[in-house]
């Protein structure tokens, strides 16, 4: 292999060009460059793609590919197993180095470490770059040599450290690979939805690629992140970045949001905001780093005493929730949201998953796997880590013992109603006073609202008082009593 064979850049979630070392170190060998996407849902321990994200991941390749183009070198796509499919393609192209950039969740870590041998042994140039994270879980360390399972010691030993390095910028031009490399049509890896086609609502909120992830990042530094501390509990208002899913698909990095937030010169103007922001994108962290110590946090209790619980089978339950019918507006017009657009706010996601473990006892994993398949963000990392956080179970958890009042937390973060009269119409006129709680309010004030709960919008599916004795004994049996939290504080 002469030093002119071409160099492979191989795309996985790191769909963008601009902060991507890997296609920085391929144009920077001065070599034709063959950009490669596989989609490779055979790797053992880590979950195939949900619905929502697949269809993410279609916008996304697309976007990828004409930005390619327009730079000088087409996107190749091919599905099936990374390592067969590359020997093909290096095969066809005489290709002498492959460039990537690192995954996190061990199971692929582990792919991409026997990648790395084995091309190596042949020969070839292999080499990895930072992208995803701030920080290599593998280098993040407590005193003692072991991992983090709390997030102000994370948090902290995080800030203390050096800067993050300064984002790469994209290449002006890719000089493209002159020999023939068959690719498969986007269409043909059949990621988008049909019979029903149900994405409608998520291609009207969204612009999935580079570009809009970069306009998200803009479009919050410029309007929102100046009461980002306060704004972003409250659901009704647009008060948090949106960048969520650009971060899950790495079409835009932390190291440019941190690079952005730096030169919009926020911590000096609104250091409580531009902190509070810092710390969500650490919680990102702080998820890899639990998930890359523990590659089944989607299956386990991280806390293993709560192997012990006993989970109510409910499955009319679990279809109310996941349809937004469980006569609790907040949590209905949250999941809602979800189906509709493939997104649900932070505060809401909290409210949701404590309704499903709490309220109706359900298995934290049948709500993760749900959000897996539905959200757009959803995420390897912060997912379970959430999930369980919520249900008590993770690390550095909510204790089981706090248990929401929906219709508290609804009258808290939501108080004019606007969130849940967006998503859930049919109480539109219902006056403030009860939008939270329509079954308090009199049968004359229901009749003027156009409501009635028997069939326009369903009566609780469980009564709140009844649901936290059934929870607080539940837990009791595990863990021998605890305390009961109604506030709806949480250090979130
Ligand atoms: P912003 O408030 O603008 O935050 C900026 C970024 O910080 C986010 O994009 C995200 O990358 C990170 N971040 C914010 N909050 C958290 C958090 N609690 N944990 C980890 N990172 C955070 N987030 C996902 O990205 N994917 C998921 O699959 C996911 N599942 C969740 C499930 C539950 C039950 C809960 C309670 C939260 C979950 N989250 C998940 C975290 C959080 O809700 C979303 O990251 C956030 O709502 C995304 O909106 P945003 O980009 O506007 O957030």
């Amino acid at each position: 292999m002469g030093s002119d064979a071409p160099a492979i850049i191989l795309f996985r979630r790191d769909l963008r060009v601009a902060d991507n070392r890997a296609l920085a170190a391929a144009v920077g060998t001065g070599r034709q460059v063959l950009p490669l996407f596989v989609l490779d849902e055979e790797i053992a321990g880590a979950r195939p793609s949900g619905a929502a994200s697949r269809w993410w991941l279609h916008q996304s390749l697309a976007a990828l590919g004409e930005r390619l183009g327009d730079l000088g070198s087409g996107l190749v796509i091919r599905r099936g197993e990374t390592a067969k499919v590359l020997a093909g393609v290096i095969d066809r192209s005489g290709a002498g180095a492959v460039f990537w950039n690192r995954r996190y969740h061990p199971a692929e870590a582990a792919v991409d470490a026997a990648l790395k041998k084995s091309l190596r042994a042949c020969g070839l140039i292999a080499e990895s770059f930072d992208g995803m994270l701030l920080h290599e879980p593998s280098l993040v360390k407590t005193g003692s040599g072991g991992f983090y399972k709390v997030y102000t010691p994370f948090w902290k030993a995080l800030a203390a450290g050096s800067e993050p390095r300064d984002p790469v910028d994209a290449p002006d031009s890719i000089s493209g690979c002159s020999a023939r490399v068959a690719s498969v049509p986007l269409e043909e890896l059949k990621l988008l939805p049909r019979k029903p086609d149900w994405s409608d609502g998520l291609a009207e909120r969204w612009t999935p690629g580079e570009e809009g992830g970069r306009r998200a990042l803009a479009g919050f530094l410029r309007h929102r992140i100046e009461d980002y501390a306060e704004a972003r509990d409250l659901p009704g208002r647009p008060g948090t970045s949106m960048l969520s899913p650009h971060l899950a698909f790495g079409e835009i990095t932390p190291f440019q949001v941190m690079a952005a937030l730096t030169r919009s010169r926020m911590a000096d103007r609104n250091p409580a905001d531009a902190e509070r922001f810092r710390k969500e994108i650490v919680w990102r962290e702080f998820s890899y780093h639990l998930l890359f110590h523990n590659p089944d946090f989607h299956r386990e209790n991280f806390r293993r005493e709560f192997d012990g619980l006993e989970w109510r089978r409910d499955a009319e339950g679990l279809r109310r929730w996941q349809r937004g019918l469980t006569g609790y507006p907040i949590v209905d017009a949250g999941m809602r949201e979800l189906w509709r657009t493939g997104w649900m706010h932070n505060r809401v996601r909290m409210i949701v998953a404590s309704f499903l473990v709490k309220h109706l006892g359900i298995d934290w994993r049948e709500g993760e796997a749900w959000f897996w398949d539905t959200l757009v963000d959803a995420d390897a990392a912060n997912n379970p880590v959430n999930w369980q956080w919520v249900a008590g179970t993770g690390a550095d958890a909510a204790p089981y013992f706090r248990i929401f009042n929906p219709v508290l937390q609804g009258e808290k973060f939501d108080p004019s109603g606007d969130y849940v009269r967006r998503y859930v119409p049919e109480l539109e006129k219902v006056p403030d006073r009860y939008i939270h709680r329509p079954w308090d309010a009199p049968a004359r004030v229901l009749a003027d609202s156009g409501v009635s709960l028997a069939d326009i919008y369903p009566p609780p599916v469980v009564d709140h008082d009844v649901a936290r004795r059934r929870a607080l004994a539940a837990f009791a049996a595990i863990r021998g009593g605890g305390n009961d939290d109604e506030t709806g504080e949480t250090k979130r």
